[in-house]
C-alpha cells in the first residue's frame, strides 16, 4: 500500500530512504507531538503501513456500510474535499444539490408533498434519528400543552432497535419502551405496541431492517392498529420509520411493500446514504411527510456566514462531498440501477443462506428474503458441533472475513447468532469463497477440537 519514495526530502543529492529515516527507525510519536518536523511522504507511508492491520473492507460482512467506492466517487470526493455543507452562502450549489436529494427521496417514499416538504442530510442515520425523535417530541409537547396536560413524561415505543434510539431517549430525556424479543417473536407486533402506548407516547418507531436479524418490522400492521386505537380512544400516535437500510431497499426490491408516506401516520423516515444508498461514509437523511410535520421551533436561522440561512442539524460544519456523491448515485444508477444492484445483493444473501442450511449444523434465522440483503443463522438446537459461533467467526478471520457473531438482546440473550450482510461489490464468486472457507473452518474444528470455546465476552464482535 505504501507508495514508497526513495530520496524523500533528500538534500543535495544525499542518499535518503523513507525506511532509513529517524522516524522509521525509532517509531512514530504516539503520546506527544514531536519537536521536529518530518517528511510528509514518509509519514504518509508509515501511517498507511499501520493501517494495513485494519480489516479488508470488502471482506467485512459485519457492517451495513458501503465500502466499495468507484473511481468517479473518488474524483467527486476529492474535488469536494473543501466544501462545507453548512456554508450555504459560499456553497449555494452544494445546498441546492442537498435539496434535490431531499425531494428525490421524498418522492421515492411517496410523500404527498414531495416537491415542497422538508428534510435534510445528516452524518448518518444516528443524527437523523435524533432529529426525527426531536420533531416527534416537540409535536407531542405542543399537543399536550394545548390540551392543558403535563409534558414531563414523554415515551417512545420501539422494537429491538439500533443503539441510536437508546441514545436519543437518554440524551433527550424520553422514556424508551423497547419491546423485548421473545423466542418465536423477534419483531414488534401490534399487540405488543398497544400494550405500551399511552397519551405520553411521542411516537412508535418500526425498523425496516432490524440490526440483529435483518428483517423488516411490519409498518402497515402497526399503522392499522394505531388507526384502530385512535378510533377507539381518540389517541393519535404518529410513526417514524427507521429505514437506515430499508429506505434504500424497499423502493427497489420490495415494491409491493407499503411502509412509507403512503401511510398517513408515517410522519418521518430516516435512512443512511452510506449504507444501501451506496455513498461514502458520512451521509444520512431524514425526511418529513409534509412541511408541517417539522416544528418550526427546531429550525434556527443564522446570519453569520453572510446570508440568512435556516439550519436544522446537530452539527454545524460538515463535509459536503458525501451529499454530492449521493446525487451522483441517484443520477447514474437511477431506479433501474438501484434495483439491479440491490437485487443482486439480495440474491447472494439468499444463496448463502441456502448453502449454509445444507451444511446441516445450522438453523436459518433469516433466509435473505424480504428484508436486508444477507442472512443469519444459529447453531441447531441439540447439536454440539464442538465449537461456538464465536470460534467460527475467529477462524474465518484467518482468511480475512469479518462475520459477526453476537447474542440477541433481551429476552433472547441466550441465543447466539451469526450474520452476514451483502453489499454492492460482492459477487457469486466471493460467496463461494466464503462458503468454502466456512466449510474448511468447520473441518478444522473437527480435526482440532476447541478445548475451551470462546465465550460471548471474548468472542463478541461489533455489530452496527
Ligand atoms: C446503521 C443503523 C443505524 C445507525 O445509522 P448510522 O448511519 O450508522 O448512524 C440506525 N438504525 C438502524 C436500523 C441501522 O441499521
Amino acid at each position: 500500500m505504501a507508495l514508497h519514495t526513495v530520496n524523500p526530502g533528500g538534500k543535495d543529492g544525499q542518499y535518503s530512504d523513507e525506511y532509513t529515516q529517524e522516524v522509521s527507525l525509532k517509531g512514530l510519536p504516539k503520546f506527544k507531538m514531536g519537536e521536529k518536523s518530518n517528511d510528509s511522504a514518509t509519514i504518509r507511508d508509515l501511517i498507511l503501513d499501520e493501517l494495513l492491520l485494519d480489516g479488508n473492507a470488502k471482506q467485512n460482512l459485519s457492517t451495513f456500510c458501503q465500502t466499495d467506492v468507484d473511481q468517479d466517487l473518488h474524483i467527486i470526493m476529492d474535488k469536494c474535499i473543501n466544501k462545507n455543507m453548512i456554508d450555504k452562502d459560499e456553497y449555494p450549489q452544494t445546498a441546492e444539490i442537498e435539496e434535490r436529494c431531499v425531494h428525490i427521496l421524498a418522492d421515492l417514499w411517496n410523500s404527498p408533498q414531495a416537491a415542497t416538504t422538508l428534510g435534510c442530510s445528516t452524518t448518518g442515520s444516528s443524527e437523523a434519528a435524533m432529529l426525527g425523535g426531536l420533531a416527534l417530541k416537540w409535536k407531542w409537547r405542543e399537543k399536550m400543552k394545548k390540551a392543558g396536560k403535563p409534558t414531563d413524561k414523554p415515551n417512545i415505543v420501539t422494537g429491538p432497535v439500533q443503539v441510536c434510539w437508546e441514545k436519543f431517549a437518554r440524551y433527550f430525556d424520553v422514556e424508551i419502551r423497547q419491546i423485548p424479543m421473545e423466542h418465536g417473536r423477534l419483531l414488534m407486533t401490534p399487540e405488543e405496541v398497544l400494550k405500551r402506548v399511552d397519551e405520553n407516547t411521542i411516537g412508535v418507531v418500526p425498523t425496516l431492517g432490524v440490526t440483529f436479524t435483518l428483517q423488516y418490522e411490519n409498518v402497515q400492521e402497526i399503522h392499522d392498529c394505531l388507526d384502530k386505537l385512535q378510533k377507539d380512544t381518540g389517541l393519535d400516535i404518529p410513526i417514524h420509520v427507521d429505514g437506515a437500510s430499508g429506505g434504500f431497499l424497499a423502493p427497489f426490491i420490495q415494491k409491493d411493500l407499503v411502509w412509507d408516506f403512503r401511510l398517513p401516520r408515517v410522519k418521518s423516515i430516516n435512512t443512511s446514504g452510506h449504507k444501501f444508498g451506496l455513498s461514502p461514509i458520512g451521509v444520512g437523511w431524514v425526511i418529513w411527510r409534509e412541511k408541517s410535520d417539522l416544528p418550526e421551533d427546531l429550525i434556527f436561522n443564522v446570519n453569520y456566514l453572510g446570508g440568512n440561512m435556516p439550519t436544522f442539524a446537530l452539527n454545524f460544519s460538515k463535509p459536503g462531498g458525501q451529499i454530492i456523491a449521493q446525487y451522483h448515485n441517484f443520477l447514474t444508477h437511477g431506479k433501474e440501477g438501484y434495483t439491479k444492484i440491490q437485487q443482486a445483493c439480495s440474491d447472494h444473501g439468499q444463496y448463502i443462506a441456502q448453502e449454509i442450511k445444507k451444511m446441516g449444523l445450522f438453523n436459518i434465522l433469516y433466509d435473505g428474503k424480504g428484508g436486508v440483503p444477507g442472512a443469519c443463522w444459529v447453531i441447531k438446537d441439540g447439536v454440539d458441533p464442538g465449537f461456538t459461533l464465536f470460534d467460527l467467526t475467529d477462524r474465518l478471520r484467518v482468511r480475512g472475513w469479518q462475520v459477526a457473531s453476537y447474542t440477541l438482546p433481551s429476552n433472547c440473550e441466550d441465543m447466539v447468532v451469526q450474520r452476514v450482510l451483502i453489499r454492492h461489490g460482492f459477487s457469486r464468486d466471493m460467496a463461494d469463497l466464503l462458503l468454502d472457507d466456512l466449510k474448511r473452518a468447520i473441518d478444522y474444528f473437527q480435526k482440532h477440537p476447541v478445548s475451551v470455546p470462546l465465550s460471548k465476552e471474548e468472542g463478541s464482535s461489533f455489530h452496527h
